[in-house]
């Protein structure tokens, strides 16, 4: 013990005199002088008592004050001073992936150290930590990971959670767990970090802890609404202009049909929200249903003309875009490139900002362009608050963003581009006013923003549960409803029991909630249960390469275009991939198809012709490749890949995975005269999107469809579904099938049924059985 203590020592020691000689270095005094600006080091020592007085202290301050990068610094730096450095070890979440990446790589800058020595990070799939390290940045989903098999944090000392105001659901979950760590751990401290909070709610959820506010610094920024802003500019919000606008493919605007009534669409809602007094007091819907002309609230056009204006007219200074999502961000970021002026790189130096990009994109990312370029970047809400450009002056701000929501009543998730809230908008703004006085465009009128809810619900409250429920279980934390009554704000008990019954359905969660060796393969899949079900029986059954297709289709925008003037065309282009009905089936051909063309270089060709959207085809080709390396990663699968996929070409085997997956989603097909009727045991009688395959033919040769997703307009919709037969739902669909859905089965197959069940043999219990060997 004495002898381990001394050697300790000797290294918190060796550590203090590398940082020392660090800082004396040039290039050292110069990041020492960056952190000694910044506003966090000015509470340097009001922090670190805090922290040292306390078990959990929450802190909060404007973005970009320092909270990110010197917080936990601060931390180390005291403890290497008191010469516990060698024993200390700190970890502090991220929301997303690349801001853990970006942060831990800064934070080694500024330490003069190469990554992976005192400081690393740890997301999914990837991560570079060495035996030095002190300080690890990860994504709450790891931390989360590691709590499954070392509950009590064994050798952590302090626990950093950043970000707590976005109300993610990891986020809401950790605090939950920690909550309960706490006692057993005293010794362990927990530092919340936050941008704008509610800071009440979650003192008092650790009951009244003291809070660290960091005064923070900005320049005025001027705000603009959209009135101001076509006021400023004198751009005219006329029909024409309107056209070319976000989702719709430049091809198909030549319609003439299409563009008038798209005109008087727009122009009314236009003339409607700018022109009339009383707007104010339409209802939220109205008005956001006014403005549904654009998913975006403005086209691609004026974004466009506007940062022509701000290029050709305005002081230096970066500009900072808002867009919904990667598609827009990419499809804008081509349409720029193509602007004479925008496009000229000797001017115009064009970034995107994205979860996804490469670190020497990142890097650009925060690099003050030299020689008069203006550096513009197209950013989701990641720049919101983890990622902080210094030099932006000005913001333009689309006013949505995409988030899932969930319909608890008619248990069905949706991704959907929303409005923000106002604090959301604030932060956007504030932005613009980092460096000096800046300009924020907010592309709504000021009566929407008026509309916007204070504060975004938390994502626990507006998502479904199935995968926090497995992660329930898997962490051992009892009773899931009990559990999740808990919470910071605890959802809604009708969310919480549809997604254990669905848990139960699909043979994840046993009769009395305990996880199901699926379960918690489940639990190591990332992603909605029912892909990960597909993806776990496509490998088992070696058929794994369509089925990865599948998977990817079925999380991204639907790849097969159906523009409205060209809806003959498309659904004749769709058919060339259909002989099986099923739209599934007919995504893995259009994709392998693509994929051969993409090898010869002509994917965009093959796309054009065929109706496809490009950007879903490379999104898919993307999440494959992810998919594939989660399960690579849980054992599943090894680097053998072709025995994987030894079954690929059988169409019927594929069809028995995708029922093994989107069940329950099933419905029966009723026969009569001339066609066919759809069931559902929920919803009664449905009906199927007309851009099914199945929706072509008066006959399904087969008595049942599955389905990923039913819409509800009017009457219900099915979406993309796939015909199968009595025996493939039998033997593939869940292990509890439902009385009359049983009764409903011809005599012979219904007589399996009954021998099946006689047995207590279901489905695959061999497969499952010798996977529980694995575990
Ligand atoms: P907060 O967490 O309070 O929002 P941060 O700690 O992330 O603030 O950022 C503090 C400062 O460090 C900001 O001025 C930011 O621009 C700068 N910064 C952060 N990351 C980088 C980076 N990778 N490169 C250059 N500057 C960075
Ligand atoms: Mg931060």
């Amino acid at each position: 013990q004495v002898a381990l203590e001394k050697v300790l020592s000797r290294r918190s020691l060796q550590l203090q005199n590398e940082q020392q000689a660090w800082q004396d270095s040039s290039e050292g005094w110069r990041m020492i002088q960056l952190r000694l600006s910044l506003p966090a080091y000015k509470e340097r020592d009001a922090i670190l008592n805090a922290i040292s007085h306390n078990q959990v202290v929450i802190i909060s301050g404007e973005t970009g004050c320092g909270k990110t990068t010197q917080i936990p610094q601060f931390i180390l730096e005291s403890e290497i001073d008191a010469l516990r450095g060698a024993t200390c070890s700190i970890i502090c979440t991220q929301p997303r992936r690349i801001s853990a990446m970006s942060v831990s790589e800064r934070i080694a800058t500024e330490r003069g150290e190469k990554l992976g020595e005192t400081v690393g990070y740890k997301v999914r799939l990837e991560g570079i930590k060495g035996r030095d390290t002190r300080l690890l940045f990860c994504t709450t989903g790891i931390l989360l990971r590691r709590l499954l098999v070392d509950r009590n944090l064994k050798g952590v000392t302090h626990v950093i959670v950043d970000e707590i105001h976005e109300r993610g659901m990891n986020e809401d979950f950790l605090l939950i767990v920690l909550k309960e760590l706490l006692p057993r751990r005293p010794d362990l401290r927990l530092v919340l970090m936050s941008a704008t909070l509610d800071a009440d709610l979650f003192s008092s959820y650790f009951g009244g802890v003291p809070l660290v506010q960091i005064p923070g610094f900005t320049h005025p920024v001027r705000t603009y609404f959209l009135e101001d802003v076509l006021e400023k500019t004198g751009y005219r919000l006329t029909a024409e202009n309107q056209i070319d606008d976000y989702g719709q493919d430049r091809a198909w605007k030549s319609n003439k049909q299409f563009i008038k009534k798209r005109k008087s669409q727009i122009a009314s809602a236009v003339e409607e929200a700018l022109g009339s007094a009383d707007f104010k007091n339409y209802s939220q819907q109205t008005r956001e249903s006014m403005f549904c002309w654009n998913p975006d609230c403005m086209g691609f056009n004026f974004i466009e003309f506007l940062l022509c204006k701000i290029c050709e007219n305005e002081k230096p200074g970066s500009v900072l875009v808002f867009m919904t999502g990667w598609d827009d961000i990419s499809a804008l970021k081509d349409k720029l490139q193509a602007h004479y002026l925008l496009g000229d790189t000797g001017r115009v130096l064009l970034l995107a900002c994205h979860g996804s990009m490469a670190s020497s994109e990142q890097r650009l990312i925060f690099e003050k362009p030299e020689g008069g370029v203006r550096k513009i970047v197209l950013a989701t809400n990641l720049a919101e608050t983890s990622i902080t450009i210094d030099d932006v002056v000005y913001v333009i701000d689309c006013g949505k963003a995409k988030e899932t929501s969930y319909d608890a009543l008619n248990n069905t998730p949706c991704l959907l581009p929303s409005w923000i809230s106002k604090v959301s908008a604030k932060q956007r703004r504030g932005r613009a006013g980092r460096v000096q006085p800046g300009e924020c465009y907010h592309l709504y009128p000021r009566c929407v923003y008026d509309a916007f809810a204070d504060y975004q619900l938390p994502e626990i409250l507006r998502t479904p549960l199935q995968s926090l429920c497995l992660q329930i279980k898997s962490l051992k934390l009892g009773s899931i409803s009990e559990f999740l009554s808990k919470a910071l704000q605890s959802p809604e008990l009708l969310a919480v029991q549809n997604a254990i019954e669905y848990l139960k359905t699909i043979g994840a969660l046993d009769e009395s909630e305990n996880l199901t060796v699926l379960g918690r393969y489940l639990t190591m899949l990332p992603m909605e249960p029912k892909l990960g079900k597909m993806l776990i029986l496509g490998a088992i059954l070696n058929c794994l390469n369509p089925i990865l297709t599948v998977a990817a289709g079925l999380s991204v925008r639907d790849p097969f275009l159906a523009p409205l003037d060209k809806k003959d065309l498309a659904e004749a282009a769709k058919a060339q991939y259909s002989r099986d009905y099923s739209d599934h089936l007919a995504l893995v051909r259009a994709y392998e198809g693509w994929k051969v063309a993409e090898y010869e270089l002509t994917g965009y060709e093959y796309c054009w012709k065929n109706f496809l959207s490009a950007q879903s085809m490379k999104a898919i080709d993307s999440l494959r490749k992810e998919f594939q390396s989660l399960l690579l990663e849980t054992g599943l699968i090894d680097n053998n890949i072709a025995t994987y996929n030894t079954w690929s070409y059988d169409e019927n085997l594929i069809r028995a995975v995708i029922c093994y997956g989107l069940y329950p989603g099933i419905c029966s097909v009723v026969h009569n005269e001339k066609s066919f009727s759809l069931k559902t045991m929920e919803d009664g009688k449905v009906h199927l999107h007309s851009n099914s395959v199945n929706a072509r033919d008066s006959k399904i040769p087969y008595p049942w469809l599955v389905f990923n997703e039913k819409i509800k307009v009017n009457s219900i919709f099915l979406r993309d579904s796939t015909a199968v037969s009595d025996s493939v739902l039998l033997l593939f669909g869940g292990t509890i099938l439902k009385g009359d859905i049983v009764s409903s089965f011809p005599p012979y197959v219904y007589a399996l049924y009954e021998s099946i069940r006689c047995d207590n043999f279901y489905p695959f219990s061999y497969a499952w059985a010798g996977l529980g060997c694995i575990l």
